[in-house]
């Protein structure tokens, strides 16, 4: 059997072909039937006249939307179908599986249940075209990300998510029975990113599950998530990881927009933008003058930290001055950051690090990392570390490691920024969170 897709019909006047997809709906008329079919490709208009064949007729009389069919018939062209102005005139009728009546929702229906609903039956909710779209959409950034850093010569490395150690700090952190001992799901593959270039790799990069035992229930956490992860030597700076990020980033949002113009305004009803290069950089300090100017007021005390809604504020502004999606907030003082990242030689308590704010949401966080060993060990032990337990890490800046730096990056925060969705549950292919451990 060949099977041929909708959208390559049209090749096919006057043809028999086969059709393999799903019941998108069906009019069941006094003397024709009309089945609407959907595959990945698109919707055509399948025609059956009753008493052609009465058996059949009430086969199709049956048939509950969703069913995954195989259909067989004539195309022609037909001016008062609005699909295209092409029908195919029913033949033989395949039923793969049908569809139990009634469906626990329509994934095409007018009313959408809410959205926890919808997560228990995700596979339904992502036959939805806006789904489908995300994760099409999302396999060409994906792809672009990588084609950008292997132009670049950068390494791929998968590196593992059973650790003896945490790999940031002691919060959030998993553990696992691990035979007679406990082990932990990783936090981050930062310790492993930092040891190839220990190990003279250069630069690399990873995608990767990550895991947060984060008990909140926001729009933008998760406890399981893609990271995004890449690291790279020889650099004078953190200013060298953000100049290279933001040239990813705009090299991603090209290709999507090659690759999904058309889909995107047809479904989302607006078009990309490639994101202007440099993006605005503000330090941690200025953003803080910033917000007291457009009167934030900032929830806590802390001197220099953002919650959520400073960093929307912060997107807000750079949008309306400059237009701009993104802006890195820099020099974020050591006491919000971890012991490895580098400080400032002329800024004590500042770190040369940042984090990329995405349409007000945070989607990245990078810096220099310190690799001179006792200067490592002295912030390891500001911080309250016990030296002992991260000494296979400290090995690695004893034996000739370059200046290095990366980022962390959030593949479903990205989308969510891409495509302007309101919550990560939406762009996330199966949620993970507190109380969801299914599907
Ligand atoms: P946040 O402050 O939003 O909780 P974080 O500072 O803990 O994030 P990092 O540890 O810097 O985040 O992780 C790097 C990137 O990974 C973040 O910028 C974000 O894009 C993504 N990320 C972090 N935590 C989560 C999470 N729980 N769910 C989804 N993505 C996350």
């Amino acid at each position: 059997m060949k099977r041929t897709l909708i959208k390559d019909l049209n090749q096919h006047i006057g043809e028999q072909v086969t059709i393999q997809g799903w019941l998108h709906t069906l009019r069941d008329q006094k003397n024709m039937q009309f089945l609407i079919m959907r595959d990945r490709t698109g919707l055509v208009q399948v025609a059956h006249y009753k008493k052609g064949d009465l058996d059949l007729a009430e086969t199709i009389s049956g048939l509950g939307t969703e069913s995954a069919l195989r259909l067989t018939g004539k195309v022609i062209e037909n001016e008062i179908v609005k699909l295209g102005g092409l029908e195919i005139q029913l033949e033989d009728l395949l039923i793969e599986n049908a569809a139990e009546i009634p469906l626990p929702f329509e994934p095409f229906g007018e009313y959408l249940p809410e959205q926890d609903f919808r997560l228990d039956w995700r596979f339904l909710d992502l036959r939805r075209q806006i789904n489908q779209l995300i994760f099409e959409v999302q396999t060409t950034a994906v792809q672009a990300m990588r084609e950008f850093w292997l132009q670049k010569g950068f390494i791929e490395i998968h590196s593992p998510k059973i650790m003896g150690t945490p790999s940031e700090s002691g919060a959030e952190l998993f553990s696992l029975p691990y035979f007679d001992t406990t082990a932990y799901l990783a936090q981050s593959p930062q310790f492993y990113k930092q040891m190839a270039m220990a190990a003279g790799f250069e630069r690399v990069f990873e995608f990767g599950p990550v895991f947060r035992a984060d008990p909140s229930f926001t729009s933008r956490h998760m406890t399981e998530f893609t990271g995004v992860d890449m690291e790279i030597s020889w650099i004078d700076s953190h200013e060298d990881v953000m100049a290279t990020m933001e040239r990813w980033l705009a090299y991603t949002t090209q290709s999507v927009i090659e690759k999904h113009d058309e889909a995107i305004a047809a479904t989302l009803g607006h078009h990309l933008e490639v994101p202007a290069v440099p993006f605005p950089r503000i330090t941690m300090a200025e953003a803080h003058q910033l917000l007291n100017e457009i009167g934030y007021k900032l929830p806590f005390e802390k001197k220099f930290d953002l919650d959520p809604g400073a960093e929307r504020a912060l997107g807000a502004h750079f949008k309306e001055t400059q237009g701009h999606d993104y802006v890195y907030v820099t020099d974020w003082p050591f006491e919000a950051r971890p012991f490895y990242h580098m400080l400032h030689p002329n800024a004590p308590g500042l770190t040369r690090s940042f984090d990329l704010l995405g349409k007000g949401l945070e989607i990245a966080t990078g810096a220099q990392r310190e690799h001179r060993y006792e200067v490592l060990k002295a912030q390891a032990l500001e911080k309250g570390l016990s030296l002992e337990v991260i000494q296979g890490y400290l090995n690695y800046f004893r034996y000739g490691t370059p200046p290095h730096g990366g980022f962390g990056f959030g593949l479903s925060r990205f989308m969510m920024v891409l495509l302007d969705l309101p919550n990560i549950r939406e762009a996330v292919y199966i949620f993970r969170g507190p109380t969801r451990l299914t599907p």
